[in-house]
């Protein structure tokens, strides 16, 4: 039989370790906790109780953080859902501007300004790419 892990647990049995070795930001701290949190007695629960047969459940509170993993799979489900109700029917292009991994730390640490060089760089690649005649046209 297959063991299954959670990321609650992973944090619950290693943050303590890592936040000794690595900062954590105010925002990463909250959502660490809310991971933790979500769908434990710590969240509150509510008793649940079946009219006919009197079957009685406990239902734990979920935290509701969009990066948590037990919450996210419906809330995302239902942005889908949403999005694609306003996608409208004509030809589109969706693009994906990442950063090299080599940045994560320097983003962690300086979000406001690396943020603002990538969005600054998205907007003259873009720019440059909208002057080019044709370079639209899908093949
Ligand atoms: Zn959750």
């Amino acid at each position: 039989m297959a063991t299954t892990h959670h990321v609650a647990d992973i944090l619950a049995q290693h943050l303590s370790n890592y936040k000794k070795v690595h900062a954590l930001t105010y925002q990463q701290q909250r959502v660490c906790q809310h991971i933790k949190d979500c769908r434990t007695v710590k969240l509150g629960a509510q008793q649940w109780q079946c009219d006919r047969c009197e079957h009685n459940k406990t239902v734990y509170c979920a935290c509701r953080d969009r990066h948590c993993p037990q919450c996210q799979g419906h809330v995302s489900e239902q942005w889908s859902e949403q999005q694609s109700k306003d996608v409208i029917n004509a030809p589109y292009f969706h693009l994906v501007f990442t950063l090299p991994h080599e940045l994560n730390g320097l983003a962690r640490q300086y979000p406001r300004e690396i943020y603002s060089c990538l969005f600054h760089a998205v907007w003259q690649t873009l720019s440059q790419f909208a002057q080019r005649k044709n370079s639209y046209k899908a093949r």
